[in-house]
C-alpha cells in the first residue's frame, strides 16, 4: 500500500517534545508502509505495540493464542486484523506467517512479545510448568523469528524486537522457568544481532519492570504493592511506555543499535 506521493519523509510525533522518527522506506516518490508483526498482539503490551506502530505508519498483524472475545473486541476497535495460533508450534507460526504476508506483504517488523508465566518455586515446579514457558517465551521466539530471517536477508532490511523481562536480567524467585527464557531471548538477541547485522537486519530486545497488564494485575493486591515499593519511580510502568521503546527500535533511524537491550524499569534494576 502506496501512502501517498509526498516528497517529504513521513515525520511521527511520539511524545510532547518534537521528535522526528522516520519509519518507511521511498520507492520512486512514494512513500511504502512496512509490515509489522507483533506476536501476543492482541492483549496488554503487545496491544499497545501494536497500535503505536499502527499509528507510527505500519501495516500490522496481530498475532494470539486462544482468547478470541479479546482478539476480536480489539480488532473491533483499533480495526487491527488478528490472527490466531501458538508461537509454541513452529509449524503454525509458518502457516501464520504465510497468512499474514499474503494479506500484508513482507514482514519487516517482527516483534516477538507473546509470554506467559507459570509460576512456582523450583521445588514444585513440575516438567509441565518448565515446559510450557519455554515452549512460548523461548522456543516461540526461535519459531517466529526462523521463518522470517532468510526474507529479511535477503530485502536486506529488518528488525526483530523482543520483550524480554527484568526477571530475566536480575532472576526472580519462584520463575526459574521464566527467567531461564527471558534470559535466553537476551542470549538469542545478541548471537543473531551479529548475523543480521551485514543484511541489515537488527535485533534488540526492550527488559520492561512490572507493567500493569492482566499479568501483573493477577498478582494478588498485597504482593503488588511490595513490587511497587521497590520501584524507584513509584509506580507501574504503562503499556505505551514499553510500545514507545519498540517503535523507537523498529525505525530507520534505529538501524546503529543491534543487539541491545533497552531496560524500561522505573530504576528497579540496572543491567
Ligand atoms: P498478557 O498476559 O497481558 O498478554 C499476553 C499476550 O500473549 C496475549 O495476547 C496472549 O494471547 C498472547 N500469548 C500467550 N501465549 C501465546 C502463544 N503461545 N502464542 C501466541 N500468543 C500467545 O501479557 P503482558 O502484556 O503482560 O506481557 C507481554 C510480554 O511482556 C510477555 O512476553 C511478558 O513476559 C513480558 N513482560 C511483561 C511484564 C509485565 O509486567 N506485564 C514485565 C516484563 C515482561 P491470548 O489473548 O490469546 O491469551
Amino acid at each position: 500500500m502506496a501512502n501517498g506521493g509526498d516528497s517529504g519523509r513521513r515525520h511521527f510525533r511520539l511524545t510532547a517534545h518534537p521528535l522526528t522518527i522516520h519509519h518507511q522506506p521511498k520507492t520512486r516518490g512514494h512513500i511504502i508502509s512496512r509490515t509489522a508483526l507483533v506476536t501476543g498482539g492482541s492483549r496488554g503490551i503487545g496491544a499497545a505495540i501494536s497500535v503505536a506502530l499502527r499509528d507510527a505508519g505500519y501495516k500490522v498483524a496481530a498475532n494470539y493464542a486462544g482468547n478470541d472475545e479479546a482478539a476480536a473486541a480489539f480488532s473491533k476497535e483499533t480495526g487491527i486484523k488478528t490472527y490466531k495460533w501458538s508461537v509454541a508450534d513452529y509449524n503454525a507460526c509458518a502457516a501464520g506467517i504465510a497468512q499474514v504476508e499474503a494479506d500484508l506483504g513482507p514482514v519487516e517488523v517482527l516483534v516477538n512479545n507473546a509470554g506467559i508465566t507459570r509460576d512456582s518455586m523450583f521445588h514444585k515446579m513440575t516438567p509441565q510448568q518448565w515446559n510450557e514457558v519455554i515452549g512460548t517465551n523461548l522456543n516461540g521466539v526461535f519459531n517466529m523469528t526462523h521463518p522470517l530471517w532468510p526474507g529479511m536477508r535477503e530485502r536486506k532490511f529488518g528488525r526483530v524486537i523482543t520483550i524480554s523481562s527484568i526477571n530475566g536480567q536480575k532472576g526472580q524467585m519462584g520463575q526459574a522457568n521464566y527467567s531461564a527464557a527471558k534470559a535466553g531471548d537476551i542470549g538469542f538477541t545478541r548471537a543473531l544481532a551479529q548475523e543480521g547485522a551485514k543484511a541489515g537486519i537488527t535485533v534488540n530486545v526492550v527488559a520492561p519492570g512490572y507493567i500493569g497488564t492482566d499479568m501483573v494485575m493477577a498478582v494478588p493486591e498485597k504482593v503488588r504493592e511490595s513490587i511497587v515499593a521497590q520501584i524507584p519511580v513509584g509506580r507501574l510502568g504503562t503499556p505505551e511506555e514499553i510500545a514507545r521503546c519498540v517503535v523507537f527500535l523498529a525505525s530507520d533511524e534505529a538501524g546503529f543499535i543491534t543487539g541491545s537491550t533497552i531496560s524500561a524499569n522505573g530504576g528497579q534494576y540496572f543491567s
